[in-house]
C-alpha cells in the first residue's frame, strides 16, 4: 500500500529583512512550533518540512529551484508571518513546478486586546502580508489552493490534508505507467484520448503491451503458486459450494489466480501503477480478468475496461489521495435506472470489474458464464457497495483540453435481491436527484465509466484537477442543468 509519508511538503514562510534579527528570530520560532503541531496531527497524512524564512527575491528563488530539484517534494506551502513584499516571490513563482497552498492563517488566534502594541503588529501581519502574497498568485494567473482560518481548526488541517493526499497522487503520476493490454473497444469514442497531452499534463506513461507478453506469464504460473494464492481467497473472501471442492468452477478460480499472478508480475517488472484490458483482445486467456483485476484494484492498482486508461490512471491517483482512510475506491459504470417515482435511483456494476474496497460485508467468489467476449466462465466477486456518501469521477478528452466532472451521490442499500446477476454492484441517488444529475453529466460529456470513490469527497477531486491544469465540473446539490449548460459554455471561452 502507498506509504504518504515519503511524501514531503515544504513550509515556507515569508518576511523580509526591514525587522531586524530579534523580530526573524521570533517568526522562525513561531513557524517551528507551528510546523511542529500541524506535524503531529494524522489529518495531515505526509512529511511537513519546515524551510529557513523566506527574506529576499535570491534566495526565495533558491527555495523554489530546490524544489523543483527535490524528488520527493509533493508541495509547497506558504505563509506570511509578516509582510513580505511580493515582488520578491516573483522569479520563485515563475520557476515552481509544484503545486502551492497558500495558508492564510496567523500564529495567535485571539487578539491580545490588554497587551497589543506596534511590536505585536509588526510580528504578526498575515491578515495584511498574505493578501500581498495573494496578489502575486492572481497577478501571475497562478493556480492553487487558499485555506483560510486558524492553524490549529480542525477544518483548516483537514483541508490542508486533502490537499496534501491531492499532491502525492499528482507527485506518484509523474513516475507512473498505465499498461494497456489491447486497444480500446473498437468505435468507442468516450475512452480515447490523447495520450501525449496526458502524460504532459499528469505525467502519466500511457503504453502499450501485446496481450501475447500477458498470455505468456500466464502460461509460466505453476499449478502450485495457484494453489497457495488460492488459500489467502479462501482466508479472505466467502467461496461458492462448488468451488470448494474439485470441478470446473473450482479450476476457474485457479485461472484466475493464476491471471492475478501474471498481471502482477508484468506490472511490476514495467512499474505500472495501473492498467487496462479490453474483452475484444483476450487471445492466449482462457477467461476475461475479473477476479484478477478485482484483487489487483484491491491491492491499490488502477483498472479501466476496454482500454479506458483515462479511468485507470484516475482510479490509481484516487487508490494514492485516499490511502489509510476509511472506504474504498472502484471502478465503476453507470448500468441501469430505476425510475420509480420517489425511489430513483442509478445502479452501477460492471461486466466483473468492481474493486472488494466498496464492499458491505465479505465479498463472496463466484462462477457464472458472461454473455459478452466468447470466453470461459470467469470467477468474480460478487457484493454490494457499502450505503453512504460517494462521489463518481471521471476524465474525458474534449480535442483541446481534459475536463474532470464530479458527481456527489448518495450510496444506498440494495433491498431486492438479484439472484439473476451475481456481479458486484452498486446502488445510488445522485445529487440534486437522478433526472437533473443524469441531464448535467451527459450535458458535461461524462463517460458512462467512472471512479467511484466513498473514501473522497469532491475536494479530493478538484484539487487535483487544479494542480493539474484542467478544468473541473461539479455537480452537487445545487446544480442546476440550465445554469450548468451556461457554464460550460463560458469556460470553452477561458479554456480558449
Ligand atoms: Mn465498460
Amino acid at each position: 500500500m502507498v506509504d504518504l509519508k515519503k511524501y514531503e511538503f515544504w513550509f515556507i514562510v515569508g518576511s523580509q529583512d526591514l525587522y531586524g534579527e530579534e523580530t526573524l528570530k521570533q517568526v522562525l520560532a513561531d513557524a517551528r512550533v507551528m510546523v511542529d503541531g500541524l506535524a503531529k496531527d494524522p489529518l495531515l497524512p505526509a512529511t511537513l518540512v519546515l524551510k529557513p524564512i523566506a527574506i529576499t527575491p535570491q534566495m526565495i528563488r533558491k527555495l523554489f529551484a530546490e524544489a523543483n530539484a527535490a524528488e520527493n517534494c509533493a508541495g509547497i506551502i506558504t505563509w506570511m508571518h509578516t509582510f513580505s513584499p511580493s515582488k520578491m516571490w516573483i522569479q520563485g513563482l515563475a520557476i515552481n513546478t509544484k503545486p502551492i497552498l497558500h495558508l492564510h492563517t496567523q500564529f495567535n488566534r485571539d487578539i491580545p486586546w490588554a497587551a497589543i502594541n506596534m511590536d505585536f503588529m509588526n510580528l504578526n501581519q498575515s491578515a495584511h502580508g498574505d493578501r500581498e502574497h495573494g496578489f502575486i498568485h492572481a497577478r501571475m494567473r497562478l493556480n492553487r489552493k487558499v485555506v483560510a482560518g486558524f492553524w490549529q481548526d480542525g477544518e483548516v488541517r483537514r483541508r490542508i490534508g486533502v490537499w496534501m493526499r491531492a499532491a502525492a497522487a499528482r507527485l506518484d503520476g509523474m513516475n507512473s505507467v498505465v499498461l494497456r493490454l489491447g486497444d480500446n473497444m473498437r468505435e468507442v469514442a468516450v475512452t480515447e484520448g490523447d495520450k501525449v497531452e496526458a502524460q504532459i499534463k499528469f505525467g502519466w506513461q500511457v503504453n502499450t503491451w501485446g496481450i501475447g507478453d500477458l498470455a505468456l506469464r500466464y502460461a509460466g504460473i505453476s499449478d502450485g503458486e495457484a494453489e497457495k494464492l488460492f488459500q489467502q481467497y479462501e482466508a479472505h473472501y466467502e467461496l461458492a459450494p462448488e468451488i470448494k471442492t474439485a470441478g470446473s468452477a473450482r479450476q476457474a478460480v485457479l485461472e484466475q489466480a493464476k491471471i492475478e499472478l501474471a498481471l502482477k508480475s508484468m506490472l511490476e517488472a514495467e512499474g505500472a501503477g495501473a492498467f487496462t484490458t479490453t474483452f475484444q483482445d483476450l487471445h492466449g486467456l482462457p477467461q476475461l480478468p475479473g477476479l484478477a483485476v478485482q484483487r489487483l484494484m484491491e491491492q491499490g492498482y488502477g483498472f479501466g475496461a476496454e482500454g479506458d486508461w483515462k479511468q485507470s490512471m484516475l482510479l490509481h491517483a484516487a487508490k494514492v489521495m485516499s490511502a489509510g482512510l476509511p472506504g474504498g475506491v472502484s471502478f465503476m459504470e453507470d448500468y441501469t435506472y430505476h425510475f420509480e417515482p420517489g425511489k430513483e435511483a442509478a445502479r452501477g456494476a460492471h461486466m466483473l470489474e468492481v474493486c472488494p474496497s466498496i464492499a458491505d460485508k465479505k465479498p463472496r467468489i463466484e462462477v457464472h458464464p458472461l454473455g459478452i467476449g466468447g470466453k470461459a466462465p470467469p470467477a468474480r466477486m460478487v457484493f454490494d457497495a457499502a450505503p453512504g456518501p460517494a462521489v463518481l469521477a471521471t476524465l474525458i478528452d474534449l480535442g483541446d483540453r481534459f475536463r474532470m466532472i464530479v458527481n456527489e451521490i448518495e450510496a444506498i442499500p440494495i433491498e431486492q435481491p438479484m439472484p439473476k446477476l451475481p456481479v458486484a454492484r452498486a446502488l445510488w441517488k445522485p445529487y440534486p436527484n437522478l433526472q437533473d444529475a443524469a441531464e448535467s453529466w451527459i450535458l458535461a460529456g461524462g463517460t458512462h465509466h467512472s471512479v467511484y470513490a466513498a473514501a473522497l469527497n469532491a475536494e479530493y477531486f478538484r484539487d487535483w484537477a487544479e494542480m493539474s491544469g484542467i478544468e473541473f465540473v461539479l455537480i452537487d446539490r445545487e446544480t442546476k442543468p440550465a445554469r450548468l449548460l451556461d457554464e460550460l459554455r463560458w469556460a470553452e471561452a477561458w479554456w480558449k
